[in-house]
């Protein structure tokens, strides 16, 4: 089947019309929908209700000249502009040429006109008018993609760029709802950034969350740029094209949001850019399906700038800690070092300077001062590994099904032992305890530091509680002296490292034990918060989760 093209004849002759209707009407190769004016007036009013393709044109009409109509023609900025074939009469050349000047395709002679000649041209001007349309449009796509894709690249953040890309696509496209979805490293994915808020405004968008997952999960063709409505000729295989269709291609035009540029792109597929369209069925046009696939690759260079920088920002703030780390264990080793290591030389000079001298007791003594201030000195390098190591991320959580009653005994035995006549240690539980899962070693941590702060804040003695209550989903841990408490002043800072408070006098310690408390309860994914009154006591609570984050235990299977 032919195409139809529109074609108006403004010439004031009737007679003449006729014979341009019937040479053109007798074209074997386009058929037309012709349009008749006898004045320049009413050819211009119909050129703005119909889009014409070609007009013929009367160099000579009763209301203006040719010319003068041409200029009408361009004040009116048609787009497409129309094409315009100038009709002269005999020894017109001048006026044929001003014609042509003004952006004519092209003028034939009235008096020699025969029908191959004018349907040759008429075809000429269809091609060409279809040319510069296409022109036109393609321009036109590049403009607004260009001004999108900057506005998308305008931010290096990330939920920024993703926000103004849905919502430029979506005025772009003007299609209800767009949405970007990213896929995760364990074939899931979500929806990042939406143009329409609530899900319940674009209904059918539902489901694509549970067949982007499927997609997800089998992403091994996702390198094709993938236009949903030429799917069939996508050459995928048959399981995945029917996946995809899933999508249908009426409402939702998907595109890959790519962000390889190596020859293995499926492994790069950050995830999709989906435009989705409910009202009515919506035929996505070749162009507006490549203007999706243009700012798909806008949007992945966009997101890997992102990526790259928060990496590197993220890099740079892990550096600055672990070299303010750095210094903090140069200045607290030579300062902490100092003096335990001032007393032991001294008194082991004294002992073998004076060794025949001293009695028993006395030689007792120093080499008591000695062993005391080792182990001060061994436990500071103790505590600042784990800090280095927790700071690093070298600590390995690795949580288990754990009785936490009989981890308590245990803990409780240990600490029994360091304790004065003066203190009380009690511990009590309540609740569902059961089904707990936590690292034994780090929970290790984050105990024996509370409660030996809590015997060691306590140098009047009084008692130390130690409560449990397991609860539904969580565990809450209380550790309560009656000691020397904190000044409020001091508490927000006593969970960073090597900070201690302005009232511990003379008992010892390192400043890193609620530190390390801190981490590893985070890692658990949990909390821990203090309360305290000076010189009336301080209590510790501590939340941890009976399912810590990635534990990969499952409560019900590990009831113990
Ligand atoms: P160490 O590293 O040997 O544990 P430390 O006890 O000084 O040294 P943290 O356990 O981190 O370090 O405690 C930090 C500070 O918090 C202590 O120096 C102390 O001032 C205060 N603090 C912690 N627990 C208590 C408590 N139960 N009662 C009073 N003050 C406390
Ligand atoms: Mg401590």
């Amino acid at each position: 089947m032919l195409d139809i093209s529109t074609l108006l004849i403004i010439d004031d002759c009737a007679a003449d019309r006729k014979i341009y209707r019937r040479y053109l009407l007798q074209d074997p190769y386009q058929s037309y929908q012709i349009l008749e004016a006898d004045c320049a007036e009413n050819g211009l009013a119909l050129c703005q209700k119909n889009h014409c393709h070609v007009i013929l044109l009367d160099f000579c009409l009763p209301d203006m000249s040719g010319l003068e109509f041409f200029d009408k023609l361009a004040q009116e900025r048609f787009d497409p502009p129309l094409a315009v074939i100038m009709l002269t009469g005999r020894g017109d050349e001048e006026v044929a040429v001003q014609a042509m000047k003004r952006g004519a395709q092209d003028y034939l002679v009235k008096h020699y006109l025969k029908p191959d000649v004018l349907q040759l041209a008429v075809r000429n001007a269809i091609k060409q008018s279809c040319l510069q349309a296409q022109l036109c449009k393609n321009r036109e796509r590049q403009r607004l993609i260009a001004t999108t894709a900057l506005r998308i690249r305008q931010s290096l953040d990330l939920e920024q760029i993703l926000n103004t890309a849905v919502v430029e696509v979506q005025q772009l496209l003007k299609c209800d709802r767009v949405l970007v979805y990213k896929f995760a490293a364990d074939n899931g994915g979500k929806t990042v950034a939406s143009s329409v808020e609530s899900w319940e405004t674009v209904t059918q968008c539902n489901d694509i969350q549970a067949i982007c997952h499927e997609v997800g999960g089998e992403n091994h063709h996702w390198g094709c740029k993938l236009a949903i409505p030429q799917l069939s000729e996508a050459g995928l295989s048959h399981s995945y094209l029917n996946l995809l269709k899933q999508f249908n291609p009426k409402i939702n035009l998907v595109v890959p949001i790519n962000l390889s540029n190596n020859s293995k792109p499926e492994d790069q597929i950050w995830g999709l850019l989906i435009a989705h369209h409910k009202s009515g069925e919506r035929q996505w046009q070749a162009d507006e399906v490549e203007i999706l696939n243009e700012l798909s690759v806008q949007l992945a260079i966009a997101i890997q700038q992102a990526e790259l920088l928060a990496q590197t920002q993220a890099a740079l703030v892990k550096e600055k800690q672990l070299n303010t780390f750095k210094s903090q264990i140069v200045a607290t080793v030579s300062h902490e070092y100092r003096t335990p290591l001032t007393s032991i030389l001294a008194a082991a000079s004294t002992l073998i300077k004076h060794s025949q001298r001293l009695d028993e007791l006395k030689q007792q003594r120093l080499l008591g001062i000695i062993e005391q201030k080792a182990r001060s000195m061994s436990k500071l390098v103790d505590n600042m590994l784990m800090v280095n190591q927790i700071e690093l991320d070298k600590t390995r959580f690795q949580p288990i099904p754990l009785d936490l009653l009989q981890f308590f005994c245990d803990l409780m035995e240990q600490a029994q032992e360091t304790l004065t006549e003066r203190h009380e240690l009690i511990f009590n539980s309540s609740g569902n305890n059961k089904g707990f899962c936590g690292d034994r070693g780090l929970l290790q941590q984050i105990f024996v530091n509370l409660i030996s702060n809590a015997i060691k804040y306590s140098p009047q003695g009084g008692s130390v509680e130690v409560y449990l209550l397991g609860r539904e989903l969580d565990v809450m841990f209380y550790i309560k002296d009656e000691g020397i408490g904190i000044p409020m002043a001091d508490q927000q800072k006593l969970f960073q490292s090597f900070s201690r408070g302005s009232n511990v006098g003379t008992i010892s310690g390192t400043g890193l034990g609620l530190a390390i408390a801190k981490s590893c309860v985070e890692l658990h994914g949990g909390s821990i918060t203090l309360s305290s009154q000076i010189g009336q006591g301080t209590k510790v609570t501590v939340s941890l989760p009976k399912q810590p984050p990635f534990s990969g235990y499952n409560t019900a299977s590990n009831q113990s």
